[in-house]
């Protein structure tokens, strides 16, 4: 028997056939498509998911459960997708429209809460019963897991720590509100940071890295600076780790989990991000004289998508 994991994403849906002990057998990948109707998604989706089976070696009939992680809310206990802007999603009936061509346990989730999972279970955060996992990249996302399963919240609308309001008066935020976590945590705030900077003090390598066109900055671009010692670039890098070190403290504050894991684009920048944080997040904590959660970076990286979305049940 295999499980199956997708991994609804911005630009693709990848797909992924695991064994029982989570090993991934074949993977496959479509487009992301808005432009066709909800049912011939999963129609298409559908069509991946019985391919890349069949390329593993396996039949229809093989297949245990499906799980799927959505960049939005879901559901789990009706199917769901309450909300899916990515996709276009807006309350379909996912899980019965799927069964309409696969008839097996399906279960679905959000993707940050997926990973979140994925990591517990077989990555950085395996073996312990409690972790925030966070994914720094275009926003914030986050996923919490109590005693090995994920926490959604009672109505299904928690762990959404991108959207906790940091500064009230503070940058708007594509949910309406100002001041969220995200509009300073996430590599799109990194990024404006930068622009901000080098309009006020141009003469900055990151400039030249770019060859001055301010518009190709990327997270990557400010952090690469920084460790070459540009000092506009440390600066906008420290002021980043300060803003992510007092969130990571109120995760603390507030849940004080096993272990706080970082994943997304921006956690690539390894220890040069992850040794200053750790150093700097304790200053904040409300009980800094007690033992304090590590915080680690995740490990399976785009896999943990597929891999948390085959471990759901
Ligand atoms: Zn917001």
């Amino acid at each position: 028997m295999v499980r199956v994991g997708i991994d609804v994403g911005g630009t693709g849906i990848q797909v992924g056939v695991l064994d029982e002990q989570m090993n991934i057998l074949a993977e496959g990948s479509i487009p992301t498509s808005t432009a066709i109707p909800f049912a011939e998604q999963i129609t298409l989706i559908t069509e991946c998911v019985l391919s890349t089976v069949a390329s593993a070696g396996f039949d229809a009939d093989q297949i245990e459960s499906v799980g799927v992680g959505i960049p939005g809310i879901a559901n789990k206990e009706t199917g769901e997708v309450v909300k899916c802007p990515n996709m276009g999603w807006n309350h379909v009936p996912f899980r019965s429209e799927f069964k309409k061509h696969l008839n097996v346990p399906i279960f679905i989730d959000n993707d940050a809460n997926v990973a979140a999972l994925a990591e517990s279970v077989a990555g950085v955060s395996a073996g312990t019963s409690s972790s925030v996992f966070i994914t720094i990249g275009t926003g914030i996302g986050s996923g919490i897991i109590i005693n090995g399963k994920i926490w959604n919240g009672f109505h299904g609308i928690g762990g959404e720590l991108g959207h906790v309001i940091f500064d009230l008066n503070g940058v708007p935020c594509s949910c309406g509100n100002h001041g969220c976590l995200e509009r300073y945590c996430s590599a799109t705030a990194v990024i404006r940071m930068a622009r901000e900077a080098i309009a006020q003090h141009p003469d900055t390598l990151m400039l030249k890295m770019v060859n001055n066109d301010i518009l190709k900055i990327e997270a990557r671009t400010i952090i690469d600076a920084a460790r070459a010692s540009d000092p506009l670039a440390m600066e906008v890098f420290a002021r980043f780790i300060d803003d992510l070190a007092q969130a990571i403290a109120s995760v603390v504050n507030f849940l004080d989990p096993e272990v706080i894991v970082l994943g997304g684009g921006v956690s690539k920048a390894g220890s040069f991000l992850l040794d200053p944080l750790s150093r700097k997040y304790k200053k904040y904590v409300l009980y800094n004289d007690q033992p304090m959660p590590k915080v680690k970076l995740a490990v399976l990286g785009a896999k943990a998508g597929i891999i948390g979305a085959a471990m759901l049940s």
